[in-house]
């Protein structure tokens, strides 16, 4: 294909580009796949599983969070401490959507859970609206319990790609209905989809789980009393969990809101005293948020919550030796990384160090300054900008470079070639100058997924594997028979409109 001609809008990507480019059948079709078929059984009895995710995780994360949290808190992470041991089993999972090179949530949970490729932004439904069964229920009617949680609304696609099958990822309302006597133990944000004063249809959702045996969670605190209940609705915020290095400077946040290892210790509990068998879903949700907003200091934060939450798991499976413990993400994101700074790159390390003195996330930084906009107050002058930015970032960089980036605010999302153009990304870069983090751009990219694996079963996750093939080991596991079914990218293009080269 002539790309010079694609990039000046001529031409529209064909039906064989399509396949040639994005063709997630076509890339998968060269892997050894297993699908959602039973495969051969383990010698070990797998009898409990725990699948992390830190979402949107890029490769080069776990070695920067780990130089992070030796510099923050003198110690190493859980990642590097299992990738390191000698019974850990490393894989990659292969990624792709049947709609793109590059997967959202949505489609790699469905893929992880159903066993099929499916289009971005659906959730367990095939292109042409056949749902799909999700491992989560099928392991259900098995006996097994079902566990989900994460830093995110509880709703949010990769949580409910464990359970739940809709057309539209963004109808959290729905979704939420869904999960009712679905799941057992389920903790995160997104209070607004079950509250009945919230919920378009006026349901009261809350009021429904809890008549169902549900204990009901809205603060750090009620985790204390949850103790004896094998069913819990833990509702921490009316959205997303607010992100961790916002949390830390905050201690009305800190106070109200648990961390993602309290929630999975306390699920690992509820899972464990209830039943024999189960599947536990734990997200670190908001590692991919602070990548798409280019924020290397927000980021590296997430993935240390996240790898608290990994050392309660890990602790968990090496008491249990009945568990499998899965660590991987679903995509990257980003892709960031630390750089060479310098002659002989010899400044790199004070620059990463910058990144232990930010006081806020970009989020805040930004939203911040655009409610105030939106409010009616005035925009912020440069010296109000640059003071704000200081306190951010905890130093100060040169006026010119200030200038630049207040005079950018709050410069609005436009898209050039179908890639985001915007103050954020501007303001990643900028910012990588002085702390040696940059980045690809604000979206999702196509890499091999690092995984790792621990525990009974774990020699089924070795190697390179399809992000497909995670349904047929926790089916087989499970002694879940049913096989969704499959469709090839060729049969998808004719529910999908191609768009023009977006120029
Ligand atoms: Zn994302």
């Amino acid at each position: 294909m002539d790309l010079t001609a694609m990039d000046k809008g001529k031409i529209s990507l064909g039906r064989r580009d399509w396949i040639k480019l994005g063709g997630a059948a076509a890339i998968a079709s060269s892997l050894p796949l297993i699908g959602c078929a039973p495969g051969k059984v383990s010698r070990s009895r797998v009898r409990k599983v725990i699948f992390m995710v830190a979402d949107g995780m890029s490769a080069g994360v776990p070695s920067m969070a780990e130089k992070f949290s030796r510099l923050t808190r003198n110690s190493g992470t859980a990642w590097q401490e299992m990738s390191a041991h000698r019974e850990t089993t490393h894989g990659f999972f292969e990624t792709s959507s049947l709609s793109s090179g590059v997967t959202d949530s949505a489609a790699a949970s469905s893929a992880w859970s159903s066993g099929s490729k499916i289009f971005n932004r659906m959730i367990n439904m095939l292109p042409d609206g056949r749902p799909l069964e999700p491992i989560g229920r099928l392991v259900r009617q098995k006996g097994w319990k079902l566990g989900l949680v994460t830093t995110c609304t509880v709703t949010h696609a990769t949580p409910a790609g464990f359970v739940a099958a809709t057309d539209n990822r963004d109808d959290e309302q729905g979704i939420a209905g869904q999960y009712l006597d679905s799941v057992d133990v389920v903790m995160g944000g997104g209070r607004a989809f079950f509250s009945g004063d919230l919920r378009d249809d006026g349901r009261d959702l809350v009021g429904e789980f809890a008549g169902r045996g549900y204990g009901v969670l809205f603060h750090k605190d009620d985790l204390k009393s949850a103790g004896g209940k094998n069913k819990l609705l833990g509702l921490f915020d009316y959205s997303h969990l607010p992100f961790t290095l916002d949390q830390s400077r905050s201690a009305a946040l800190a106070g109200r809101v648990p961390s993602l290892a309290q929630m999975a210790s306390v699920a690992l509990d509820a899972l464990a005293a209830s039943s024999d068998n189960f599947l536990l879903q734990i997200e670190g949700g908001r590692v991919d948020h602070a990548a798409h907003r280019n924020d290397a200091a927000g980021l590296l934060w997430e993935q240390i919550a996240f790898d608290d939450a990994v050392r309660v798991a890990w602790d968990f499976a090496r008491k249990h030796p009945d568990t499998l413990l899965v660590v991987t993400t679903d995509h990257g994101n980003g892709n960031p990384g630390l750089c060479g700074m310098g002659y002989e790159y010899i400044t790199s390390n004070d620059c990463f160090a910058r990144l232990a003195g930010f006081t806020g996330t970009v989020d805040q930084f930004y939203l911040g300054l655009r409610q105030d906009i939106l409010a009616g107050r005035k925009a912020p002058d440069a010296k109000e900008f640059a003071g704000r930015l200081q306190v951010m970032t905890g130093f100060a960089m040169p006026e010119k470079t200030v200038a630049e980036l207040h005079a950018a605010f709050p410069f609005a999302l436009k898209e050039k070639h179908g890639q985001r153009r915007c103050f954020l990304e501007m303001f990643g870069r900028y910012l990588g100058d002085w702390t040696g983090i940059q980045w690809s751009g604000l979206e999702h990219t196509s890499d091999w997924a690092l995984s790792m694996a621990w525990g009974a079963g774990s020699e089924e996750f070795k190697g390179l594997l399809a992000n497909t093939d995670v349904c047929g080991r926790i089916a087989v596991f499970a002694g879940v028979q049913h096989q969704n079914t499959k469709m090839t990218v060729e049969e998808a293009l004719q529910y999908r409109k191609l768009q023009p080269a977006v120029m």
